[in-house]
């Protein structure tokens, strides 16, 4: 047994507060970046804090590069895609399908204008650790970056840090995984891949079908490797990029660095190793070449902070209305095995009956704190209905709606959960209008 080191003392010290904001808005994903656009086109001087190089989160370090449930998200979601249409970014599997590929590196780009052009101030490379707090009221969030150390004043905060950071540091109460174990979905690392073309390999295109997950799957098996995400998934891109996912990482914390640095390690490896068993059997494969694997590992599960309402299964098998809902979710449950010994790919609770649900704008207000809102896979809801609601296009509606509550708390000098809900829903209304 190795005996724990002796910890050293950190003095305290004065930090420079670098900007006083009416919201800030922490973590720059698809909810994060539609709150921060929602709460400036709300009239609220905004702040978005992230600690990668890019906006977008799991859509650009991530690499995702398939958005699921978008269709009928009127507003920021609408915009994003006749952003990416206008600029020919964006790929249906069929003529008229719902859900899309997208260009990654058009994706950063159209983001950073959309930001720009709504007068966000963005910071990148950034990274929130700590909060001041005054009893029940966040006062500033603190960062470190090239810069040292710097606190950011807000009025009302956004926590769109899919792990639910902020919430966390500011002490707020959270679940995290499934009941009982704790286990959590695996995490995936993902790839660009060239030097395939569409029509030779069609039949192992995937995108939302399991037969050519079945098809990739048993061609890998073909050239001697076995996936460990046993339904392993190509997304055409253009007729000559595409995105691949070949790879779980099982029982890896979102919440340890140490964890999440060897999952990395492990699935870069891993998804060469695929990449390079394809080629060397020829024919369609002979000329794939991985383009880029992502920054950052995908993390489907994180913290989900307690909110003032949770949204529930029982939401999702009933169809919940409510007047105060922010989007209405239509995705059904999808959780990826969260133990390798229940199989490589998908858990039986997937087969389960869901109706389109609402989500709350309570479900985004935090409990613990006054002037917090959640924004994406961190908001409060239990280990099933989180597997529905974390796909992208939720996430950005989601965001949209914390980000105009946000604002007009800001600007009203009151708690996100006493703004009267006729308000959020006018502000919500402007945004929807802009949607092209
Ligand atoms: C492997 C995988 C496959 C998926 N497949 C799909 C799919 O096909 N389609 C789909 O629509 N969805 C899919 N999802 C789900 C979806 O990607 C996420 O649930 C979604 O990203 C949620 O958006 P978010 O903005 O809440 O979080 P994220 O995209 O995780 O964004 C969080 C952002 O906060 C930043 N951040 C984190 N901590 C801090 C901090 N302390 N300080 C500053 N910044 C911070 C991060 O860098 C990141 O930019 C998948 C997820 C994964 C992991």
């Amino acid at each position: 047994m190795t005996m724990p080191l002796p910890a050293v003392f950190e003095p305290s010290r004065e930090v420079p507060v670098v900007d006083a904001a009416d919201v800030v808005v922490c973590g720059s994903g698809p909810a994060g970046i539609a709150a921060a656009l929602a709460a400036a086109r709300t009239g609220a001087r905004t702040t978005l804090i992230e600690t990668h190089g890019c906006l977008g989160g799991v859509w650009t370090s991530g690499m995702l590069s398939w958005i699921i449930d978008a269709a009928d998200k009127p507003g920021i979601m609408r915009e994003i895609i006749a952003e990416l249409d206008r600029r020919g970014a964006r790929a249906t599997r069929v003529p008229g399908g719902r859900d899309f590929t997208y260009d990654v590196e058009q994706m950063k780009l159209l983001l950073e204008r959309l930001a720009l052009q709504a007068g966000v101030r963005v910071r990148l490379h950034t990274r929130v650790v700590a909060t001041a707090r005054e009893g029940r009221r966040l006062r500033a969030v603190f960062t470190e970056s090239k810069s040292g150390r710097e606190a950011w004043a807000g009025k009302v905060f956004v926590d769109a840090t899919g792990d639910g950071d902020l919430s966390a540091l500011a002490g707020c109460g959270f679940d995290l995984g499934r009941p009982g174990s704790g286990e959590c979905q695996p995490m995936s690392l993902l790839a660009l891949i060239t030097g395939l073309e569409a029509d030779a390999i069609a039949e192992f295109i995937g995108g939302g079908l399991y037969e050519p997950k079945q098809r990739l799957f048993a061609e890998f098996k073909r050239a001697g490797v076995t996936p460990s995400y046993t339904a392993p998934i190509l997304f055409r891109i253009y007729d000559d990029l595409f995105a691949f996912i070949g790879n779980h990482e099982y029982g890896v914390s979102a919440l340890d660095a140490g964890e999440i640095t060897a999952a990395t390690l492990r699935a870069r490896a891993e998804v060469h190793s695929l990449v390079d068993a394809l080629r060397a059997l020829g024919g369609p494969w002979g000329r794939m070449r991985i383009v880029a694997t992502a920054d950052q590992i995908g993390v489907r599960e994180g913290r989900r902070i307690h909110g003032l309402y949770t949204v529930g299964e029982a939401d999702l098998v009933a169809g919940a209305r409510h007047e105060d809902a922010v989007c209405r979710a239509n995705f059904g449950i999808d959780v990826h095995s969260t133990n390798k010994s229940r199989g490589g790919s998908y858990e039986p609770a997937n087969r389960t009956r869901t109706q389109p649900y609402d989500i709350p704008l309570r479900a985004l207000i935090a409990r613990d704190m006054d002037n917090l809102l959640l924004a994406g896979r961190c908001i409060s809801g239990d280990f099933l209905a989180h597997s529905s609601y974390r796909v992208t296009g939720t996430a950005v509606a989601l965001g949209q709606g914390a980000g105009a509550a946000a604002a007009l708390a800001a600007l009203t000098d009151t708690p996100p959960a006493e703004v009267p809900w006729p308000k959020v829903r006018e502000a919500l209304d402007r945004i929807e209008a802009r949607g092209v």
